[in-house]
């Protein structure tokens, strides 16, 4: 019998989708040319908006049981709190922000897949794609193709998407020149409770501390540009050098668990269905880490939270897939890009004006935007 859905990518994104057709019966085959999932923190924030589509089908139970809740967010200047964000204050069910590393997101989805009795297929890489049929070549770990022609294909294949090049379609926006350095290390003096994340505005750049356990953090900040091809992986002294220089002091970082640098790219596709083929996540959108929206807008494009799945268990497509998938997804991707531009706040105390740390995240209410612009304010009206 023939695939209905072919998905093209295992991240986060493809693993969601394949479980939220899975549930409705539709037939899906979902492959990454990756021998393993990753094994990498990337994105680190579950936000309340994803959870709540969780809830209607694949399920929180297992991700608040591995993940570590945030209930606040400082606005720190020098050793002065100039804001906070009560999370808690978010009307939902999950009122925090819920740190899971993606490693541990994806292994939880794929256990989730396997319940409703889909494997992924892991070391076949799709090498190309026929828009116009659905159609796709996919090549096996034994050096052999095989030729797949599905109702619909969907490229959850990432930033590089093999199936966009394929669309010809235009990824517009632009890379940022910065660097920016991540580091998921463990610091002891931490001068917030644990629960608590920390956004410091500093003259020099962005410097933000994310909770990811008990006395284990991600550090992320913005370097001047160095004109490399990348962005330069950092040392832990060089991570300790940031610290030390736009925190308050006291904190010593050791035990690296990943350091990176990275690019900030914002990005998008004019829409995300051509004909059978859809994008959906990185394939279709990038973003500013900030605010943590990469991994969730991809999310949340594969989950419209319908309560039922008509249509979908009499073999035809669910009429979400050929209508409302592809209405919601985009308003979700393209309002984080706004808040995104939103939140990019720049002091005036320097004449090199520099974007600050987001606070942007897909929860946050219409108080807590009022009360982050009421920050950057009055950090703009402070003596200089
Ligand atoms: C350093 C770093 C930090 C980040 N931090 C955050 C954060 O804090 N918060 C946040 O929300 N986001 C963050 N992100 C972004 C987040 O990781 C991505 O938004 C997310 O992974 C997108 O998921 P995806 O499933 O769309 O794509 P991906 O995770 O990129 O998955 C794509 C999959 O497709 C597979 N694939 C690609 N091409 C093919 C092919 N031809 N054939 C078969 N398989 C293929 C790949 O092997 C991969 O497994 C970060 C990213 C990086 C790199």
């Amino acid at each position: 019998m023939q695939t209905q859905v072919m998905i093209i990518g295992a991240g986060p994104v493809g693993l969601t989708l394949a479980a939220e057709l899975a549930r409705f019966g539709v037939r899906v085959r979902i492959v990454d040319k990756a021998p393993a999932r990753t094994d990498k923190s990337k994105a680190l924030v579950l936000w309340s908006r994803t959870l709540e589509l969780m809830a209607r089908g694949i399920g929180t139970e297992r991700f608040l049981a591995a993940g570590f809740n945030v209930g606040a967010v400082n606005l720190v200047s020098g050793k002065r709190r100039i804001g906070r964000l009560e999370l808690g204050a978010v009307e939902t069910p999950f009122p925090y922000a819920m740190m899971l590393p993606q490693s541990e997101t994806e292994r939880l989805l794929e256990e989730r897949l396997a319940e409703l009795g889909v494997v992924v297929e892991r070391n076949v890489e799709v090498v190309s794609v026929n828009a116009d049929a659905a159609q796709a070549i996919l090549k096996h770990a034994n050096g052999t193709t095989e030729d797949v022609t599905a109702d619909y294909l969907v490229g959850c294949d990432g930033a590089h998407s093999i199936t966009r090049h394929a669309l010809g379609a235009d990824f517009k926006g632009e890379t940022n020149s910065s660097d920016w350095i991540l580091a998921d290390i463990h610091m002891t003096g931490y001068p917030a409770p644990d629960s608590e994340l920390m956004i410091y505005w500093h003259a020099d750049g962005a410097f933000a501390i994310f909770p990811i356990g008990p006395g284990h953090y991600r550090v992320i900040a913005d370097q001047p540009p160095s004109g490399a091809a990348r962005a330069p992986d950092p040392t832990l002294a060089q991570v300790q050098a940031v610290i030390d220089r736009r925190g308050p002091g006291g904190m010593v970082a050791s035990n690296p668990v990943w350091l990176a640098g990275f690019r900030i790219n914002g990005r998008k596709v004019a829409r995300y269905r051509w004909g059978g083929v859809f994008l959906a996540g990185d394939a279709a959108h990038v973003h500013s880490p900030a605010g943590g929206q990469g991994m969730n807008t991809g999310m949340q494009d594969a989950q419209p939270g319908l309560e039922t799945g008509a249509g979908a268990a009499g073999g035809i497509l669910p009429c979400w897939w050929k209508q409302t998938f592809a209405r919601r997804c985009t308003p979700a991707a393209s309002g984080c890009s706004g808040r995104s531009a939103m939140w990019a706040v720049r002091p005036k105390r320097r004449t090199r004006s520099r974007p600050i740390y987001s606070a942007c995240c897909p929860s946050c209410t219409a108080a807590q935007k009022r009360l982050l612009i009421r920050a950057k304010e009055r950090l703009q009206r402070e003596p200089k």
